[in-house]
């Protein structure tokens, strides 16, 4: 029995942090919120998800459990009921019949991963532009606010180092897969603002960089859980090239705090945000602490990128956020360390392994 929830909606000064709007008779300004979101049942996904009822938001997920599942909703569900439709985000007529009962859309879902896209690039990037097509369509006909998860991929071999949202895109040809999944994400980025410049649909786009935490799989190529998992069977923690390329990990919490800051925030439509962490770390330092953190006797094995992902993959040297943008508007910025996200993994990497 889903549990119908209220919540305050977003005004010049509601707060965020106690939901009070000091200044109004509440009773007459309280909403009915609906938050439907699409790969609630994913890794960042599912997170949201429990925060979102945390706060009393009304959820409704939307996931065709392709990469996500059920279990990763145990949690949120353990806090109060909400419904979980199973399908997909490109069937047209599901997506109207949900978006038609919401008051906001977090568009998570998507065909994510370096591994999963390299495997698959037709389907991903048809998930991706389809999918991201449909939920604003949507969106549009129903003036849904909706916001759109993107990516640190867009902004390709770019060898800045460190991007703000106005940083060049830069890509190698379509022949070469790693790209598709950036144009995919991209294409999504140019639907949802052409939306809001041309339509005036309430959008937000957010990409996130390198997001880590606990119900991430590492079978979709993310680095962390693979190390944690690999060091805690004893196997080789499987570096790719030689290991300097830099990362900086960002903890799922982080992100979906900066995530509902936007949901928040008023002024975030029509913009497009960084999320991410700003302490980077090389891939094999990051080796090294899990090795460290987890006491284990693995070995580090540098595995060439041809071997990994075969002829023309180009690893990305260094990638660094710039989140002055959304910490001017909203206040957010990471909090969580490399050894409090190290920790985290390890502990949901070990509860995994148990079960
Ligand atoms: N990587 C690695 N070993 C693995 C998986 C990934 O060395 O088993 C490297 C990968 O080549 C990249 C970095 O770790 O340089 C981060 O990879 P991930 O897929 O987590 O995210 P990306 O930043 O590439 O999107």
């Amino acid at each position: 029995m889903p549990i119908t929830k209220r919540w305050y909606l977003g005004t010049s000064n509601y707060d965020p942090v106690s939901r009070a709007r000091p200044d109004d008779d509440i009773e007459n300004e309280r909403h009915s919120v609906r938050v439907l979101v699409t790969g609630g049942a994913g890794f960042i996904g599912s997170h949201l998800v429990e925060q979102l009822i945390k706060r009393e938001d009304q959820v409704v997920v939307l996931d065709d459990l392709s990469t996500g599942s059920v279990e990763n909703l145990r949690h949120a569900q353990s806090i109060c009921d909400f419904e979980v439709v199973e399908g997909s985000v490109t069937d047209e007529l599901l997506v109207d019949s949900l978006v038609q009962e919401c008051d906001a859309i977090l568009h998570m879902a998507a065909a994510v991963g370096v591994k999963l896209v390299m495997d698959r690039p037709l389907e991903s990037f048809q998930t991706n532009v389809r999918g991201t097509e449909v939920v604003v369509e949507a969106a549009d006909r129903h003036s849904v606010k909706v916001l759109v998860a993107s990516t640190s991929e867009v902004y390709g071999k770019n060898r800045s180092g460190v991007f703000s949202e106005d940083s060049d895109f830069v890509y190698g040809p379509t022949s070469v897969t790693r790209w598709t999944y950036a144009l995919s994400k991209a294409t999504d980025e140019v639907i949802a603002y052409y939306y809001f410049l041309e339509k005036g649909l309430s959008t937000v786009i957010f990409r996130l960089f390198n997001t880590v935490g606990p119900r991430q799989s590492g079978d979709f190529g993310m680095v962390l859980p693979r190390f944690v998992r690999q060091a805690l069977s004893g196997a080789p923690l499987t570096v790719h090239g030689n290991g300097t390329q830099k990362r900086c990990f960002c903890h799922v919490e982080d992100a979906v705090r900066g995530i509902l800051s936007l949901l928040d925030e008023p002024r975030a439509i029509g913009g497009t945000f960084n999320i991410g962490s700003t302490e980077e770390i090389s891939i094999i330092d990051a080796a090294k602490r899990v090795i460290e953190e987890t006491g284990s006797s693995s070995e580090i094995q540098l595995i060439d990128y041809l071997d990994v992902y075969g002829a023309g993959f180009e690893d990305i040297p260094r990638r660094v956020p710039d989140i002055s943008k959304i910490s001017n508007l909203t206040g957010w910025k990471p909090t969580r360390e490399m050894d409090y996200i190290i920790q985290s993994v390890i502990e949901s990497v070990s509860s995994e392994l148990v079960l």
